[in-house]
């Protein structure tokens, strides 16, 4: 059984940073964005969320417990990783501002909380489920690619960018438990989950795109083919 994320440590301050996605199927881009914002920031746990049914996409290929298992199978070993089930036990869309509230519950009012985003991702902020709470709730800690810095982007809506004018810090320092924007770059990993959903169902290789005890899994269940 998945344990909803307990964090590793006992320590009420120490941030917890909490990643969702589809993750269908996990893969080495989503590792190393949880791995360099871990160590960047310092937090003490990483929660993987994979989505229920998510609400700014159509329904993912593969069922919720595959995407859950894979999640728990590529995180598998490393000891500041936990899968959380919380999103694939609802039966409403998973609206990252309820997961967060949820969380909080859990972990109290005081702790850092970090919501983990690619830059993709957080361009389109402004189009979430009362998106502008998401800062009350938590820190916001965005991936860039190079060549892409979210401040120069051509997608940027103006509302976000006075979010980040009034909120961006440089380091994963800042205090309090939310209210921050880290824009960061990370270690370019031009991989997608649709692109390794193709290459299977053509036939191609996808090791090393995501780990093997995830590829194993798609094979023993036959899944994208
Ligand atoms: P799909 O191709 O099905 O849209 P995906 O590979 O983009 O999937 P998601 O589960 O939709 O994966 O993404 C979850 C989060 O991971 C998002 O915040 C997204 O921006 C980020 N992400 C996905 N792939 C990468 C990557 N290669 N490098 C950095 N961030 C990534």
């Amino acid at each position: 059984m998945v344990k909803r994320g307990a964090p590793a440590s006992a320590d009420a301050l120490h941030p917890v940073g909490v990643f969702g996605g589809t993750f269908d199927p996990i893969h080495v881009g989503h590792l190393r964005l949880a791995e360099e914002m871990a160590e960047a920031i310092g937090l003490d746990c990483v929660l993987f969320v994979p989505a229920g049914q998510p609400p700014h996409r159509g329904a993912p290929r593969t069922e919720a417990r595959h995407r859950l298992e894979m999640t728990r199978r590529a995180i598998a070993g490393n000891p500041r990783f936990a899968a959380d089930d919380c999103e694939i036990h609802r039966a409403e869309p998973s609206y990252t501002v309820d997961t967060l509230t949820a969380l909080r519950g859990r972990l109290g009012q005081a702790r850092p909380l970090w919501l983990l985003l690619g830059g993709d991702a957080f361009l389109g902020l402004p189009g979430w489920h009362e998106w502008q709470r998401l800062f009350a709730l938590a820190h916001i800690a965005v991936a860039e690619r190079p060549g892409a810095a979210v401040l120069e982007s051509d997608a940027l809506p103006e509302s976000l960018r006075a979010e980040i004018t009034a909120r961006q810090v440089a380091d994963g320092s800042a205090a309090g438990p939310a209210g921050s924007v880290l824009l960061r770059r990370m270690t370019p990993l031009t991989i997608s989950a649709t692109a390794i959903r193709e290459a299977l169902a053509r036939g191609r290789s996808v090791r090393y795109l995501l780990p093997d005890a995830v590829l194993d899994y798609i094979k023993e269940n036959r899944l994208y083919t």
